[in-house]
């Protein structure tokens, strides 16, 4: 009964700490401005079916797209372990599905165990890759510090899991086999089966602590791992589904830039002063300052970054060494959201911190990006920096005149010569008539 009662209170504690959690990440994409995407359902549905479902883009890459869908699907399948588990925790049973589902059971089981050696498999490869140093993206500056040890925080937990898995289920075989109750007869266990030479000689109060003790240990490690999540870079296990069907439908070409409408409403304003004396005030301001002038849909990018580092490893920008990073925008974005809600929460409401998102985001990578959204068809799981980065970039132009040298020319020609060269509109085709002369 005493188990029951804190298993039941740490449930609770767990339910209220990931809903605070789910709270603050909430508050900290409703930072972002309003934007209505809605257009195209069926290929917005069609797009979380085979992006975020199906991994679809994933498997670019096959070798670690194998990897990364174990991981995917053994963490599917525990889902189904875990209910028996919670309502184990909750009436003090043991395997309560067995009896109700039969021979079924034993497939369940079997499905867990073998997703749980697969996923044990690619954790340890996965570890083994992002820390031999022989994949490139994963040694770029901004995966120093904390995104390198949340990374192996989350491997190991899941190892750590796996293991307390099979140990338990060892443990159980033997009981079983003792018939010491409530150890009935249930479930088929083809790999945990291996680790009973271990268990077979202790003692039964042994192995029945033993056999608790992993319980125990796996599922506060399934808690602490929930409540890790809208911590670290994983939080895409859940926002990967949204996101995709937010993002870009793929019907309107990538590189095709929408009609900003405060620039359209500035125009228009311009326009109408010419003949109109009652004209409005024109838009507050264009592109993006902080965090506040993006759109909530960047910002939900922001949170589903799998910091993977796709992205980074096709910019040509940052291949060619310059500063740019995609990864390190969403990451930075995502920085200062959660600073803004630290302030939000610590203070009950907005104090300006004298910061913007330019403190995080150098002009410098701005300026670098190349507009040819390969960061936004390489990622997994549809997220466009590209959309941040020409809105910070038109914060620059349009509110702070500030470009770099070169273009300067550049906007100069266009506005007086309709065209990025320095030739007026009335010798634009001089070269032709060379070639007719010829
Ligand atoms: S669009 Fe910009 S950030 Fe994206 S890959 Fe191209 S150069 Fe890099
Ligand atoms: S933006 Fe996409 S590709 Fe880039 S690091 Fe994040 S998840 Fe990976």
């Amino acid at each position: 009964m005493l188990a029951q009662i804190v298993f039941v209170a740490t449930l609770f504690f767990t339910i209220a700490l990931f809903y605070r959690s789910v709270r603050r990440i909430r508050r900290a994409i409703l930072l972002g401005r309003k934007e209505v995407k809605n257009d195209h359902k069926k290929q917005r549905w069609k797009n979380v079916l085979l992006i975020a479902f199906g991994q679809k883009k994933m498997f670019k890459r096959p070798f670690p797209a194998l990897l990364h869908l174990c991981v995917y699907l053994g963490f599917l399948i525990i889902n189904i372990e875990i209910i028996e588990i919670l309502i184990d925790g909750i009436f003090g049973t043991h395997r309560f599905l067995a009896p109700f589902l039969g021979l079924f059971y034993n497939v369940i089981t079997l499905g867990a165990e073998v997703f749980m050696l697969l996923v044990f498999i690619a954790c340890t490869i996965f570890l083994i890759r992002r820390y031999s140093g022989r994949v490139e993206r994963f040694e770029k500056p901004e995966m120093r510090g904390w995104p390198r040890i949340d990374a192996a925080i989350i491997l190991w937990t899941e190892i750590a899991l796996v293991v307390a898995l099979f140990i338990m289920n060892a443990a159980d075989q033997v009981l079983q086999q003792r018939q010491v109750a409530p150890y009935h007869k249930a479930g088929f266990f083809p790999f945990s089966q291996f680790l009973i030479p271990f268990f077979s000689e202790l003692p039964t109060q042994t192995l029945i602590l033993t056999e608790r003790s992993a319980w125990w240990a796996h599922i506060l490690g399934v808690f602490a791992f929930l409540n890790y999540i809208p911590y670290s870079k994983h939080l895409h296990v859940f926002l990967a589904f949204p996101n995709t069907y937010y993002s870009d439908t793929g019907i309107v070409p990538l590189g095709k830039f929408a009609i900003d409408e405060n620039v359209k409403k500035e125009v228009e304003a311009i326009l109408k002063e010419q003949f109109d004396e009652s004209a409005e005030e024109t838009p507050p301001s264009f592109g993006a300052k902080d965090v506040f002038d993006l759109s909530w849909i960047d910002l939900l990018g922001a949170f589903t970054c799998t910091e993977c580092g796709r992205c980074t490893a096709v910019c040509p920008a940052n291949i060619t060494g310059k500063k740019l990073s995609p990864r390190k925008i969403m990451m930075d974005v995502r920085d200062r959201c959660e600073m803004i809600v630290n302030v939000i929460e610590e203070k009950g409401e907005w104090e300006p911190d004298g910061k913007t998102l330019w403190d995080f985001i150098s002009e410098e990578e701005v300026w670098a990006c190349t507009t040819c959204n390969a960061c936004a068809e390489e990622c997994p799981v549809n997220i466009n920096p590209v959309r941040i980065i020409m809105q910070l970039r038109q914060y620059k132009v349009m509110e702070e005149s500030k470009v770099p040298e070169p273009w300067m020319a550049m906007f100069n020609n266009i506005e007086n010569n309709g065209a990025p060269w320095p030739f007026a509109a009335a010798d634009r085709f001089k070269w032709a008539e060379k070639i007719t002369e010829e």
